[in-house]
């Protein structure tokens, strides 16, 4: 019997990574989908104080729109010198009307007199039914914060990632090497596994 578990986005990139991490986790028998409807859902107010606060009031919310199995994600990057922001902020930490572009420039204006450059990216995921949190995990990727940007993969702040491991920024390697060690892919790994024990 194959068992559907609804993701609550509609972006192409995750959807695939998350059908991958399925797979890689053995979940033969699951299926990831984008929520039916999901755009025409009006969203939730994302006002927890943490990404893990962020993923469970989104995956409770979504999981009233359908019987089955919702999860949620929240992400975003921690710099140390800064105290840990731009954190639930990161999509916005130049304006409402920011871009990865503005974004990294004022994360390398912030950062101009610090030699700490240390940061990690975290991912918060939710799984959720019938409007109750199941289980929520949490993934990191632990790096540094560049001088400038580096690379054309990736999104957001990945050009200003570097990742000693591979003595390069995260938008320097192809996508399947990204998600080895991403926040993202160790989420979804810790989550898929706990499905695979759960009920499958
Ligand atoms: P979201 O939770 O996917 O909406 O991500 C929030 C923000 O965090 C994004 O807009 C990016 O700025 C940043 N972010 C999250 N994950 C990554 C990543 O894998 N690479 C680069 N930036 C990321």
């Amino acid at each position: 019997m194959s068992t559907i578990v609804y993701a609550c986005s509609t972006n192409p990139g995750k959807l695939r990574e998350f059908d991958f991490a399925a797979r890689e986790c053995g979940l033969e028998s699951i299926a990831v989908a984008s929520l039916p409807g999901l755009s025409g859902i009006t969203p939730p107010e994302e006002n927890g104080m943490s990404f893990e606060q962020n993923a469970r009031l989104k995956a409770a919310y979504y999981s009233n729109f359908t019987p089955e199995l919702v999860f949620a994600d929240d992400s975003g990057l921690e710099v140390d010198a800064l105290g840990g922001a731009p954190g639930i902020y990161s999509a916005r930490f130049a304006g409402t009307d920011a871009t990865d572009a503005t974004n990294n420039e004022l994360l390398l204006n912030k950062l101009a007199s610090h030699s700490d450059r240390r940061a990690r990216f975290v991912c918060a995921l939710a799984i959720a039914q019938d409007g109750h949190v199941l289980h929520t995990v949490r993934g990191t990727v632990e790096g540094e914060i560049l001088h400038a940007p580096c690379g054309r993969n990736g999104f957001g702040y990945d050009p200003l990632f570097y990742y000693p491991p591979f003595q390069q920024s995260l938008a320097q390697v192809p996508p399947e090497q990204k998600f080895a060690v991403s926040h993202r892919g160790n989420a979804l790994r810790a989550l898929f596994h706990w499905l695979a024990n759960q009920r499958v």
